[in-house]
């Protein structure tokens, strides 16, 4: 089953046993906007065929790759065997300290979660200016500075849907007080316009939230101007060019529902156009940050065909059941497990059988940590 259409329109399929299992019952349910006078075609493929899944496999990618581009990883991601996980409270002053323990274990890529001013409670914020507790802008330029000297990578965090709608009026970023913030950052807080005119519109207009009542978070549409735009300019302004970031990580990118946007003044004609809004954000993040550095890389959580055209690594959660297939299907996609935090000791042989590049954890010292340089 597949649906041939290069545009990305939002299309669940669906296969399951019918009642008795004396068949399937196959759906396709397509999210778009069909106005008064004008009318929407969809062509669906169903293939009917003997042997397994490698078949399917196989028409799929020649679909795929009749229009897709082939990714253009940097050679150091093509060859990297995964990355080392940080997330908060990981000084930027000993990021150099992080990365000795790590090649010490034979990894020299650091993927830094919760660096940024809202996110050093846990791993995750959308506010990404670097933490004021951490070192702020110029320490976490100089962290990773000092790890390129040490031949090791660093890629930050950031988040394909989400904002903090009243981040502008609260008194803090979650754990860091609007007080420890120079009037440069606080210029970067987006005011309640900003939130209304990029955010996801539902059927009825109103906005969603995520993580509402604790984190306060809404989600933004991609596929609009305004947020893409906001996105880009972190990545590419900001962690490229300023702080000298290898790349990014964008969460939930192939991960998540992709949602209805009302709001056909977003810039995107359809409701259905949330992947090719991602996609396209990639696009020109990856495109402009590259211009500056060219090792540069984008990674995603999940994993996605269109996504893979311009990220160059994809994080595979509890949400890929079957990576084998993926990776027959896409061969050139560097996959990595995200399944050993939680999975335990089983799952390295596991991921090694699929192929898959790790993310792991190392038990870092905390006096380690705590020692500059
Ligand atoms: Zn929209």
């Amino acid at each position: 089953m597949m649906i041939a259409d290069p545009k990305l329109t939002t299309t669940e399929i669906e296969c399951a046993p019918a009642p008795a299992r004396r068949g399937v019952n196959l759906a396709f349910r397509t999210l778009t906007a069909v106005v008064p006078g004008k009318s929407r075609e969809r062509e669906y493929r169903l293939g009917i065929h003997e042997g397994d899944w490698h078949w399917g496999a196989d028409r799929y990618r020649e679909w795929a790759y009749s229009w897709m581009k082939h990714p253009d990883d940097p050679e150091w991601a093509r060859w990297c065997d995964g990355w080392c996980h940080g997330s908060g409270d990981l000084p930027f002053g000993s990021m150099s300290n992080m990365m000795r323990r790590m090649k010490d274990e034979g990894w020299e890529y650091l993927q830094y979660w919760g660096h940024m001013t809202d996110g050093i409670d846990q791993c995750c914020g959308n506010f990404y200016w670097p933490a004021p507790a951490l070192g702020g802008p110029e320490g976490f330029r100089q962290g990773i500075a000092d790890v390129h000297a040490l031949g090791g990578r660093v890629t930050g965090y950031m988040n394909c849907q989400t904002w903090t709608r009243d981040s502008y009026k609260n008194d803090s970023l979650r754990r860091t007080p609007k007080s420890d913030l120079p009037q440069a950052a606080l210029d970067l807080i987006h005011p309640p316009e900003w939130f209304e005119q990029w955010r996801l519109h539902q059927i009825d207009g109103s906005a969603l939230g995520y993580y509402a009542s604790t984190l306060g978070w809404y989600i933004m549409c991609p596929a609009s101007e305004g947020f893409r735009e906001h996105l880009r300019w972190w990545i590419v302004e900001k962690y490229a060019k300023e702080y000298g970031a290898d790349g990014v990580y964008i969460d939930q990118t192939g991960a998540t529902a992709a949602k209805p946007c009302y709001n056909l003044e977003h810039g995107h004609d359809d409701i259905g156009d949330w992947g090719a809004g991602n996609v396209e954000m990639l696009r020109q993040a990856v495109t402009q940050a590259r211009a500056v550095n060219p090792d540069f890389t984008i990674s995603v959580e999940g994993s996605g065909d269109a996504l893979g055209q311009y990220a160059g690594l994809h994080l595979l959660s509890g949400l890929c059941t079957h990576p084998e297939v993926y990776h027959y299907t896409f061969p050139d996609h560097i996959l990595i497990s995200g399944q050993l935090r939680c999975a335990g000791a089983r799952a390295v042989p596991a991921a090694f059988s699929d192929h898959l590049a790790l993310s792991v954890e190392l038990d870092v010292p905390e006096e380690a940590l705590r020692t500059a340089g």
